[in-house]
């Protein structure tokens, strides 16, 4: 998998489902919130896409070019089933209504069984619009009687991941346990070299030293070396008691 989908919904060949859907409001915010969760499930066998809201450029060391071969070289280290970008407009990302129907329009033709947006809370507008934009284009995905490709369909959950620009102590409702994967999720964010390593301070706590000392922090709460925190405003659902530890 090295393409990024960048012609639209409409022209999505539909294959199998997708179990999950993250949805970034920039290419990097999947990997930096949740990249440790979406390389394990992968290796477990689940079909995993993410959908990029915008570009993320400009940045001070990054073009749209620069950041689109980023994008790739990050999809492939995780192995993800599918990328796209929606190229709706970096820092000034809005909910409209055009924006709600072409979001639902991908939701419609990738039909991801649960769906995972960025935490609520935010200092960032893109990641704020982007939540509120994802919440609204799950309920339309579901519409009949509408000029949007695809079939009506719902996605089953929709469940929050922390990427987030403020130094909040959030208690998450759920850890996945990333020991196994926090590498690979680790060399997935330096695929942005122009992001994260480039013209960024040296000196420690890096920006990765800091991802670091956070997975520990969340790996600690669960007794595990590694770990990546999520949220769910709707009770989270369990088929049996055997997978808690
Ligand atoms: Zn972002």
């Amino acid at each position: 998998m090295t393409t990024i989908h960048t012609d639209g919904p409409e022209s999505i060949v539909q294959t199998e489902p997708l179990d999950f859907l993250v949805v970034a409001p920039h290419p990097d915010d999947a990997e930096l919130g949740m990249g440790g969760t979406i390389a394990k499930m992968i290796g477990q066998g689940m079909r995993v896409g993410v959908l990029d809201l915008t570009t993320g450029e400009p940045t001070p060391h990054g073009s749209e070019s620069i950041r689109r071969a980023e994008t790739r070289r990050a999809s492939e280290i995780l192995n993800l089933t599918w990328r796209g970008n929606a190229g709706l407009p970096n820092r000034e990302l809005q909910h409209t209504l055009e924006s709600r129907k072409l979001i639902a329009s991908y939701f419609r033709m990738l039909r991801p069984r649960w769906v995972f947006a960025p935490y609520f809370h935010d200092a960032h507008p893109d990641h704020v619009v982007a939540t509120e934009l994802i919440e609204a284009a799950r309920f339309w995905s579901k519409l009949s009687k509408t000029d949007m490709p695809g079939d009506r369909f719902h996605p089953e959950r929709t469940f929050y991941y922390f990427c987030i620009h403020l130094r909040l102590s959030v208690r998450p409702d759920w850890i996945v346990d990333i020991s196994d994967t926090f590498e690979q999720k680790m060399q997935s964010i330096q695929a942005y070299e122009s992001q994260f390593v480039t013209g960024r301070p040296s000196e420690p706590p890096t920006m990765l030293d800091r991802l670091r000392t956070d997975a520990a922090h969340y790996g600690n709460l669960i007794a595990r070396r590694y770990g990546e925190p999520f949220a769910t405003k709707e009770p989270l659902a369990l088929s049996s008691l055997r997978d808690v530890f």
